[in-house]
């Protein structure tokens, strides 16, 4: 393991709190770890990291925290599920000078490697409309029709990530981050992703007796989900490898939505009355990920089944919910 700093840039966030618990446990030492939450809200807090609450929008504060760092792990956000990204473009682009301010400072650095968190919401929309979709391969993000707002900048700053690899020999790592699911995330105020937000109702109509959920579309809308340790040993490998273009790390394993709730009211014990919110935000109809392109570079994809990745999701939030 490298010793000099490892920054992880949204790290009071999901997958930044993951991030920064296994690169401790491969026996990382000098871990900077950054958010712009207050400390008491992130997912999960490490006494032997340098914690710091700082807003990386701004410029400088990007320059503060690049100092003696070598590796970068860009993971900070202003993000949530369709509910979130459907209505808040504007903060969603904003992003955009978290990654530009620290790609900059990174170049000033010569930092040895640069992870970009991306999105499986750069693919062109027009090949998303079918719920049986075989798989987006990365190049299919071309001719660029992205989700507005948050897909659009996903999409430039991968570029942008493209170019500074190029022009400067910054090496550049880009995840195309599929659905990531897993226990200590969001799962309730609005930002919360279709697993989380299912489990969560499953939940609370198991603790209350009422025995009905909303369902956000016709549910026949399909995803695939990836299991938040197949996203950091895929983000893992990823930095180990010398392939600097955008490379899909998601589940094959397509569901719809109806089919995601099956497998929690099963994983629950219980069956629920369904109503469905025709006009709720359900984004594209069908996506998918192709993982032809990482098992050729990294001879690895995702392997952590839907349902055993559900059923540890399901328990803690149904603990998270029961100790209140
Ligand atoms: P998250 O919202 O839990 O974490 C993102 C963190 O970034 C938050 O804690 C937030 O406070 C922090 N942040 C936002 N603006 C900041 C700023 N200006 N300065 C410092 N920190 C800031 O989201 P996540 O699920 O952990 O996502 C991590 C990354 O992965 C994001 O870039 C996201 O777009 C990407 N991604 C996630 C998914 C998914 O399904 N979770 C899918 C595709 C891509």
């Amino acid at each position: 393991m490298n010793n000099g700093g490892i920054l992880v840039a949204g790290a009071g966030g999901f997958i930044g709190g993951w991030m920064v618990r296994s690169l401790l446990s491969q026996g990382a030492k000098n871990v900077i770890a950054v958010d712009i939450k207050d400390k008491c809200d992130w997912y999960q807090v490490f006494d032997d990291v340098d914690n710091r609450v700082l807003d990386l929008k701004q410029s400088n504060n990007c320059k503060k925290v690049m100092q003696g760092v070598d590796i970068v792990y860009n993971l900070a956000a202003d993000m949530g599920g369709m509910g979130f990204i459907e209505n808040n473009k504007a903060l969603c682009m904003l992003s955009v000078l978290i990654n530009t301010n620290l790609l900059n400072e990174a170049k000033e650095n010569m930092v040895e490697k640069y992870f970009f968190a991306s999105s499986a919401c750069v693919y062109n929309q027009s090949m998303q409309s079918n719920p049986r979709n075989l798989g987006l391969k990365e190049q299919d993000a071309y001719p660029a029709d992205p989700e507005d707002g948050y897909g659009w900048e996903k999409l430039f700053s991968e570029r942008m990530c493209n170019h500074f690899y190029e022009d400067f020999g910054i090496q550049v790592r880009i995840g195309r981050f599929h659905n990531v699911y897993g226990p200590h995330g969001t799962f309730e105020g609005g930002r919360e992703k279709a697993p989380a937000a299912i489990c969560r109702k499953v939940a609370e109509a198991k603790l209350s007796g009422n025995h009905e959920i909303e369902i956000w579309g016709d549910g026949e809308q399909t995803r695939s989900f990836t299991y938040i340790d197949d996203t950091i040993e895929g983000t893992g490998l990823l930095m180990n490898s010398h392939y600097p273009g955008p490379l899909n790390i998601g589940s094959s394993e397509e569901v719809s939505v109806n089919e995601l709730v099956d497998l929690v009211e099963d994983i629950a014990g219980l069956k629920l009355q369904r109503k469905y919110l025709l006009n709720a935000p359900k984004g594209v109809r069908g996506r998918n990920s192709d993982n032809s392109l990482i098992k050729e570079i990294l001879d690895w994809e995702p392997g952590i089944a839907l349902r055993e990745g559900l059923s540890r999701t399901y328990d803690w939030i149904f603990r998270e919910l029961s100790i209140r």
